[in-house]
C-alpha cells in the first residue's frame, strides 16, 4: 500500500530570511524524524504572496535541492487567509497542516500533530498558551476584538487559536465549497465545528526567527471589523436598537419641554438643546448608515464573484503551471 501523503501549507510575505531556516526546521521534524518520517510521504506547498523580497528565490533554490517543494507563487500579495486558501487548493495530501514561515509555529509540534490524527482526529487546533512576540496592549486588543467577535457572533471563535492546525483531507474537500472572498479561516472551521473528532495541541509561540510583523494596528482593526461582519449581521440589529433609542429619547426630551413650556412656565434658551439634540440624531443616523454601508460594500463586493487569486504554480524547476483562482460564476 502506498503511503498516505501529508501536506505542509506555508504562507509566505516578504519571510526571504526565513526560509533556509523553516526549510531546515520542516526537514528535521518530518522526513528526518525517526518516527513518522518513514510512515508518511511528505509534500511542502509554499505560497509566496506577492512578496517584493527574494522569498520567491529563495523558495526555487530549496526547490532545486528538494522535489517535495511545489511553489504557489501569487501575482501580486492578496493577504495571509487567501494565501492559505492557494495553498490548500494545491495541496494534495491526505492531511494538510497550515503555519507561518516565521517559524512562531514551530515545527517541531507535527510530529505530535500527524499522531494525533494518525489516531483518529480529523481536526488538530493549535492553542497558543504564550506568544512571546507581542506587547501587552496587542494581547489586550487581540482579546477585546475576540470577546467583541463573540459577543456579536453566533460562531464563536475562540481566542488564543492561531492558523496553526491540521485538517483531514474530508475538511479540506469541505473548506475548499467556501467561496467567499472575506474570509477568515479559523472563523469558517467554528462555523463546522464542533465536531467530535477535534483535538488541540497547547504550544508557545517564540519571537519570529526573523522580519516583522506584516500587522500593524490599522492592519488589524480593519481584519477585526472584517471578520465581525463576515460571521454576524447583529451590527445591522444594533443599529436598528440605536435608532429605537434615538427616538425614544427624542420623545422624552419633546415631553419634557412641553412641561417646561406649559407647566413650569419657564423657557430655556433653544440654542443649546437644538444643537445637542441635532449632533446626537445626526451621529445616530451616520453611524447606522454607515454599518449598513460596510455590509452593503460587502456584498457589493462578494457578487462580482472575482477569482480569489492568480498564480504561477511551480510543480518543479522545469514546470510551471499558470493558474487562476478557482472562484467560478455560478450558471444560470
Ligand atoms: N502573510 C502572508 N500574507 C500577508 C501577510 C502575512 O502570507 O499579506 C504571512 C506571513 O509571511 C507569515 C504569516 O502570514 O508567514 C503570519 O504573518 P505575521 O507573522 O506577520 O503575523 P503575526 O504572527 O505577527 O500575527
Ligand atoms: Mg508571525
Amino acid at each position: 500500500m502506498s503511503k498516505k501523503i501529508i501536506s505542509i501549507v506555508i504562507s509566505a510575505y516578504n519571510e526571504e530570511s526565513n526560509i533556509a531556516e523553516l526549510y531546515k526546521e520542516l526537514n528535521i521534524n518530518t522526513k528526518q524524524n525517526k518516527d513518522i518520517g518513514p510512515k508518511y510521504q511528505f509534500e511542502y506547498v509554499f505560497v509566496n504572496d506577492g512578496s517584493n523580497d527574494d522569498t520567491l528565490r529563495k523558495l526555487k533554490q530549496q526547490q532545486k535541492q528538494d522535489s517535495d517543494i511545489r511553489i504557489v507563487s501569487l501575482k501580486r500579495n492578496f493577504g495571509h487567509e487567501i494565501a492559505m486558501t492557494a495553498g490548500m487548493d494545491h495541496a494534495l495530501g491526505d492531511a494538510v497542516i497550515f503555519m507561518d514561515a516565521d517559524l512562531q509555529h514551530p515545527p517541531a509540534y507535527i510530529p505530535k500533530m500527524v499522531d494525533l490524527w494518525a489516531s483518529g482526529a480529523e481536526i488538530v487546533l493549535s492553542h497558543r498558551t504564550e506568544n512571546l512576540d507581542t506587547s501587552y496592549i496587542y494581547k489586550f486588543s487581540a482579546l477585546l476584538f475576540y470577546k467583541i467577535l463573540n459577543w456579536l457572533s453566533d460562531t464563536k471563535i475562540p481566542a488564543k487559536s492561531p492558523d496553526f492546525r491540521l485538517l483531514d483531507r474530508r475538511y479540506v474537500d469541505f473548506l475548499k465549497g467556501f467561496n467567499e472572498h472575506d474570509r477568515l479561516f479559523r472563523g469558517l472551521l467554528s462555523w463546522i465545528m464542533p465536531t467530535d473528532k477535534v483535538k488541540t495541541i497547547d504550544f508557545v509561540a517564540p519571537k519570529r526567527f526573523s522580519g516583522k510583523s506584516k500587522y500593524n494596528v490599522f492592519k488589524s482593526f480593519t481584519l477585526a471589523i472584517d471578520s465581525i461582519i463576515q460571521f454576524s449581521v447583529r451590527p445591522l440589529r444594533l443599529a436598528t436598537y440605536l435608532g429605537l433609542l434615538g427616538a425614544f429619547v427624542s420623545i422624552i426630551l419633546g415631553a419634557y419641554v412641553i412641561i417646561e413650556y406649559y407647566i413650569i412656565q419657564h423657557r430655556t434658551p433653544g440654542y443649546a438643546t437644538i444643537m445637542v439634540t441635532m449632533s446626537f440624531l445626526g451621529s445616530v443616523i451616520l453611524l447606522a448608515l454607515g454599518i449598513i454601508g460596510e455590509y452593503i460594500g460587502k456584498i457589493h463586493m462578494e457578487v462580482k464573484k472575482r477569482p480569489l487569486y492568480m498564480a504561477d504554480y511551480i510543480v518543479s524547476p522545469s514546470e510551471t503551471l499558470y493558474l487562476n483562482g478557482r472562484r467560478k460564476r455560478r450558471k444560470t
